[in-house]
Formats: C-alpha cells, sequence, structure tokens
C-alpha cells in the first residue's frame, strides 16, 4: 500500500486524504468539481495549522503532508496507480454505482476499492464491479482527523485477506478499526440512529424540550452530545435517509422517522448546515440557541 486514492473532496474525503498524507502515503484526491478541490486543500491547510498551534505535528509533517497530496478531477488519470481506492462522493446510490463501475475498469487489477458509505450496501456496490472479492467498506467518523474509529465493513465476498489488508492499513493511520458484516446501517448507524430517532419521538410526544432530553442523555449517559443536538451536527436529512435504508433494509417499522422529524427535513432545517435545527446556529456563537419553535412559551 502506497498510492491511495480518495474520491470526493467535500467533509469526509478532505479528512481521509489528510489522515493518509500525514501517514506518508502518496495521495489523489479526486473530485468533479474544482472548487470543492481548492475548498479541500485550504480545509486540509487550515487543520494541520491547527495541530501545529497544538504541538502534535511539526511544521515539516504539516508540509510533507500537503506535498503528499495531488488533485485531479479526471477520476482514470486519478486512480491508475493506486492500491486503494476510498471512495467518499456524495451519499447517493446512482453516483456510487457509476463510479465504482468506472475505477473497476481504471485501475490495476490489484487495486482494492473501498467505500466510506454510511448507510448503502456494500455487497451492492461491489456487485457492479468484476471484483467483488475486493470491495469493502471503510467507514471513517467525523471529523477524520480526530476520531479514532473506523468501521470495517466486509461485503458478502470480501476476502479475508483483503480484510486483514485494510484492517492494518486502518492502523497505520493511527486508527482503531473495527469488523462488522455487511447489513443495513452496519453497526454504528443500526443503533446510533434508532436513538436519534427515540428522542425526537420523546420530543414530538412532549416528553420533554430539546435542552431536557439532550443534558439527561449527557449527564446521565455520559453521551458527549446529546442526540438532538448530534443530530443537527449530522444534518437532519441524513438521519431521515439512514433511517429510511434501515426502515426498507429490514422492513421492520421500528425504523420509521418520526413524522417530526420529515417536517424538519421538508422545511428545511436540517440542523448546523442550514443553520437550523433543534437548535439555532445563526448567531455563529459556540453557545448552544434553541430554536424559537422549541422555545418555552
Ligand atoms: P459532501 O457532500 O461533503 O462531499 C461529497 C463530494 O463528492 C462533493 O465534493 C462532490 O463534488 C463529490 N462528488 C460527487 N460526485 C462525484 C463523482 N462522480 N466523482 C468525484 N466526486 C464526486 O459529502 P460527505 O459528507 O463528505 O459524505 C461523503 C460520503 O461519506 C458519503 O457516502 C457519506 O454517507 C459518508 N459519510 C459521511 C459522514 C459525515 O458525517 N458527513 C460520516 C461518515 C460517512
Amino acid at each position: 500500500m502506497k498510492n491511495i486514492t480518495v474520491i470526493g473532496s467535500g467533509t469526509m474525503g478532505n479528512g481521509i486524504a489528510h489522515a493518509f498524507a500525514q501517514s506518508n502515503y502518496n495521495v489523489n484526491l479526486v473530485d468533479i468539481s474544482d472548487a470543492a478541490l481548492t475548498k479541500a486543500i485550504a480545509t486540509i491547510t487550515k487543520n494541520l495549522d491547527r495541530q501545529v498551534q497544538k504541538g502534535t505535528i511539526t511544521e515539516e509533517t504539516k508540509n510533507s503532508t500537503l506535498k503528499n497530496i495531488t488533485t485531479y478531477t479526471d477520476i482514470s488519470n486519478g486512480s491508475s496507480n493506486a492500491d486503494l481506492v476510498v471512495e467518499a462522493a456524495s451519499e447517493n446510490i446512482d453516483i456510487k454505482l457509476k463510479i465504482f463501475k468506472q475505477l473497476d475498469e481504471v485501475c490495476p487489477p490489484h487495486t482494492i476499492l473501498a467505500s466510506n458509505t454510511s448507510s448503502i450496501s456494500i455487497t451492492q456496490i461491489a456487485a457492479v464491479t468484476e471484483r467483488a472479492d475486493k470491495v469493502i467498506g471503510m467507514h471513517f467518523m467525523n471529523p477524520v482527523p480526530v476520531m479514532k474509529l473506523v468501521e470495517i465493513i466486509r461485503g458478502y465476498s470480501t476476502t479475508d485477506d483483503v480484510c486483514n489488508l485494510i484492517m492494518e492499513t486502518s492502523k497505520s493511520l493511527n486508527k482503531i478499526p473495527v469488523e462488522v458484516n455487511d447489513f443495513p446501517g452496519f453497526v454504528a448507524n443500526k443503533i446510533l440512529m434508532p436513538m436519534i430517532n427515540e428522542a425526537i419521538i420523546t420530543l414530538n410526544e412532549g416528553v420533554a424540550g430539546v435542552e431536557e432530553i439532550d443534558t439527561v442523555m449527557k449527564l446521565g449517559m455520559a453521551h458527549p452530545m446529546g442526540p438532538l443536538q448530534l443530530a443537527d451536527f449530522i444534518g437532519l436529512d441524513v438521519c431521515l435517509n439512514i433511517l429510511r435504508v434501515l426502515q426498507d433494509g429490514f422492513g421492520n417499522p421500528k425504523y420509521a422517522p418520526c413524522p417530526l422529524l420529515v417536517n424538519m427535513v421538508t422545511a428545511g432545517n436540517l440542523g448546523v448546515k442550514s443553520g437550523k435545527g433543534f437548535y439555532d446556529y445563526s448567531s455563529g456563537t459556540k453557545d448552544l440557541v434553541l430554536a424559537e419553535r422549541f422555545r418555552k412559551k
């Protein structure tokens, strides 16, 4: 493993490129959008600067990390020498299937193809390639440079050798990989999303307010962030999509999204990224401010 291609340079792609480049891999960062690539390099530089200020890396490491990253807008150019591709493009099944079909054609036969998908079946992605044995999930957590966990998802046909190699590669990034099987939501979201949904149901039923629910879970269960604040951080649209994947995948009504969540997404209240969810982020302060709708009258 020396040459890594990261497809998609958004929130997750730039973090994944950062993590590999800092561990001395050559990284080709690919995006269809030039603007996204420019933004990604600016974000990586800013995050490296913060690490230098904190004293966790040296100025030399910052410079060598940036030197290890080359950007591309053409997937063929960016993938032709890859030992491993980590796809972190938008969470859309059609986009992902198209990318994996193309990767299968342009990558050398030995290349392992990984997806950072939060919820799409690795087995389904693998089925559009001629190398299902070398397709695997590498589910990094946000923000990637900080979070230790990588959920490693074995597709139905992923071999032991490929799985072991990806576990070792994750450890070389100073991460802690955990192997799981390919079922809707994997482990992280199969457990997290019903908890978030239950918190929204609890709010909707009037059992308690937003701050009360978050405080109970923070102080009572030692969660660093309450479930409603976490939902805002993840994006309410993302939470809704994952709940639908769980509901469809298991055919079990227990995963049905709370109507309040559906309404909030339909109204464009998506959490941090839209400025408003359960909390209001429009003031730009770090203090949590309740969204007006959820304030006590
Ligand atoms: P994002 O919207 O921030 O970035 C996606 C990027 O993919 C964009 O820059 C877009 O231009 C690019 N893209 C779209 N189609 C492309 C193509 N055909 N080729 C190359 N680039 C393309 O999304 P994100 O939040 O970084 O999520 C990326 C993946 O990571 C998704 O599968 C998501 O489910 C998963 N994920 C996200 C999080 C999170 O907290 N955001 C956490 C874990 C996993």
